[in-house]
């Protein structure tokens, strides 16, 4: 079975796709995260999965637009809920692109992180899959996150310090300061 899976950075695509691999699935991925700032911050992330997913011979769709302003427009005033959005922003167009590309399966590595609301990525996933006519595969991958930080580690890779947003950047660093 193919499946499409949303890439939302080179760390937690070597565990994820791995175990993918192991389901049986044969996995393209998809970059598109407008929702990671700022623009530095993006390229670097985006660079990183590249590489790595050369390395791994992984085939890598990159949707590159970066519409910032469109997604401060849609937190704005109900940043409580912005992750809300933000998964329904990445996951619509993760399904959308299967279905352009016959894909009859898609996922994300967002599922690795025992940070991300896995309920919420779910109902969405659900959603988007019966908007688009595509099955969304909902795989607990968090038992294999501490070994895609070893992995990261062990191949020198560029990680991130905070999910993606301006505002997780404020949650991660303010109180530090
Ligand atoms: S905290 Fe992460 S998931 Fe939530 S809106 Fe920001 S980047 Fe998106």
């Amino acid at each position: 079975m193919n499946l499409l899976l949303h890439m939302c950075c080179g760390p937690c695509t070597t565990s994820s796709h791995k175990r993918f691999n192991e389901l049986g699935y044969n996995i393209s991925g998809y970059f598109y995260n407008p929702n990671i700032h700022p623009y530095k911050e993006y390229k670097k992330r985006l660079e990183t999965l590249e590489q790595y997913c050369k390395k791994e011979d992984i085939n890598i769709l990159i949707d590159d637009r970066y519409s910032l302003e469109e997604f401060l427009r849609e937190v704005v005033y109900r940043e409580e809920n912005r992750c809300l959005y933000c998964y329904c922003m990445r996951l619509k167009e993760t399904a959308q692109k299967a279905r352009q590309e016959d894909i009859s399966h898609f996922s994300s590595t967002l599922l690795i992180s025992p940070y991300q609301n896995h309920e919420l990525i779910t109902e969405i996933g659900e959603d988007a899959a019966r908007e688009f006519g595509v099955n969304f595969v909902y795989e607990d991958l968090r038992p294999f996150y501490k070994k895609s930080v070893k992995i990261s580690r062990q191949e020198d890779m560029y990680r991130q310090t905070y999910c993606g947003c301006i505002y997780s950047e404020k949650d991660r660093y303010c109180k530090l300061s």
